[in-house]
């Protein structure tokens, strides 16, 4: 969903906006019922495409999900190239818009003559790092962990070696060896869109932003996210009829994104230290994966009740101050709610834009992807977020946690996170705004597809 979801508002966007159509292609492997919702309620204008599945039978069972989604997309190119020729045969196609992840379908779009670009559904800081990683990976001998000194990227505060994206913290693994691969590829499109705004990464805009030869040209188009609701009306109604009961501003909203789940023993530590803070909380719940200690992703496959690894009482004790929701909630709804004050999250970039958006300050306890990239640029650069300490076991106690929750919610360090994150949320509207910077971004991009220039 993480990369779903802003594919599918600048499609909108597009549309809505600047005068496009749009088809929006996407992968029937991973398809959920929430994707399946979102795709049902597209504006006229907006058509979507789902690809066959690809056999992935030769793939290991536990291969990690970049190298997954890499063999997918290499995989769907043929099919991808006849739906692309037929279109072009009869509509003028103006350009062409890749997913980071999405590379290796380019020489489509050269070989039919289209203008083409990428839409980085992420920030600056991940993009710099995909700009450096082939001569970062070229300078460096061990594990990027094992670095003594933090990496220094391009326009970017430092960051230790076990901050880095997930897929850098193996360099054995197949997915490292895509991820090169990627970023190899992410000099190839025209130009760049960036899911991110100037004020949210002031330095590595500006230094991404410059031209330099053999790089695209770079466009700020966000915060993008996710308009309109897609999640069952019964479930959004219960949610918020329970936010409309609570206290403005008591509320903390506890999800780890799309995917994520925690080991049993995290998921536990995570609701005694929850109840040991006495503050009210909406928690989204999954079964636990027990993969890594800390945390895991995509592995909730199961058809059991999450609700069955709380503690015993759990749910009788935190009656009337907690709601638990199983797998989903209606996450932009819960966050633009007034009852809502805090945001316990994994650190996506799409739930981190949308606590921004409607300015919630943040707990990051970043789990996989470049989470951990955007914890460090969230709590240490931005100040908006706080960031609990993970054990040597690498679970974080329920002390930590309800310490960390209580300084959030009534602490001086929640209140001066709550005061920059209003700044920062001013700043995101501004920049949608006719006369701010995303917006003219974007109207510039589309203003030379219009004129049938590459960007
Ligand atoms: N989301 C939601 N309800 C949930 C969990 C997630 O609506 O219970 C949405 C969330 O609002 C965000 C997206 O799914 O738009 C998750 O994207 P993000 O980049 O934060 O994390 P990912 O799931 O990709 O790790």
């Amino acid at each position: 969903m993480g990369h779903f979801i802003p594919l599918a508002e600048l499609a909108k966007r597009l549309v809505l906006h600047h005068g496009f159509s749009a088809t929006f292609i996407t992968f029937s492997d991973f398809f959920s019922p929430a994707q399946d919702a979102f795709l049902n309620s597209l504006p006229p204008g907006l058509s979507s495409f789902l690809l066959p599945p690809v056999p992935l039978d030769d793939l290991p069972a536990d291969v990690q999900i970049e190298t997954r989604l890499c063999h997918i997309v290499a995989r769907s190119v043929p099919r991808l190239r006849d739906i692309l020729a037929t279109l072009k045969a009869t509509t003028p196609l103006a350009g062409y818009v890749i997913d980071v992840f999405g590379g290796d379908t380019l020489c489509i779009a050269k070989e039919l003559g289209v203008p083409h670009c990428m839409y980085c559904t992420t920030n600056f800081t991940a993009l710099s790092l995909l700009f450096y990683l082939p001569t970062l990976h070229r300078n460096t001998l061990c594990e990027y962990r094992d670095l003594p000194e933090p990496v220094i990227l391009p326009g970017c505060a430092p960051i230790r070696g076990d901050d880095l994206l997930h897929p850098m913290q193996d360099r054995n693994n197949e997915a490292y060896a895509w991820l090169l691969h990627i970023a190899e590829r992410s000099r190839e499109p025209e130009g760049i869109l960036v899911n991110s705004f100037v004020e949210m990464e002031p330095v590595a805009s500006k230094t991404l932003m410059e031209n330099e030869p053999g790089r695209p040209l770079v466009y700020p188009v966000g915060p993008l996210i996710r308009s309109g609701s897609n999640d069952g009306e019964e479930k959004c109604s219960e949610c918020l009829e329970w936010l409309d009961r609570q206290p403005t501003g008591s509320v903390l909203f506890v999800s780890f994104g799309s995917g994520g789940t925690l080991s049993m023993e995290q998921l536990r530590e995570v609701a005694f230290g929850l109840e040991m803070s006495g503050t009210r909380f909406l928690w989204v719940v999954r079964c636990p994966s027990d993969k890594e200690a800390g945390g895991a992703f995509f592995g909730d496959k199961s058809a059991d009740d999450p609700l069955n690894y709380f503690p015993e009482g759990f749910l009788e004790r935190t009656e009337g101050s907690a709601l638990v929701l199983r797998f989903w909630a209606p996450q932009v709804e819960v966050l633009s709610h007034s009852s809502t004050g805090g945001f316990l999250s994994h650190g996506g970039w799409n739930s981190t834009l949308e606590s921004v958006v409607h300015g919630v300050p943040m707990i990051v306890w970043p789990l996989y992807a470049e989470q951990r990239m955007n914890a460090v640029m969230l709590s240490e650069t931005m100040k908006v977020a706080m960031r609990p300490e993970v054990g040597k076991d690498r679970v974080v106690r329920r002390e930590e946690i309800s310490r960390v929750v209580k300084e959030l919610m009534e602490g001086e360090g929640g209140r001066a996170a709550r005061e920059r994150m209003a700044e920062l949320r001013e700043a995101a509207a501004k920049a949608l705004t006719e006369e701010g910077s995303s917006y003219k971004a974007l109207a510039e991009v589309a203003g030379k597809w219009k004129a049938g220039i590459a960007v």
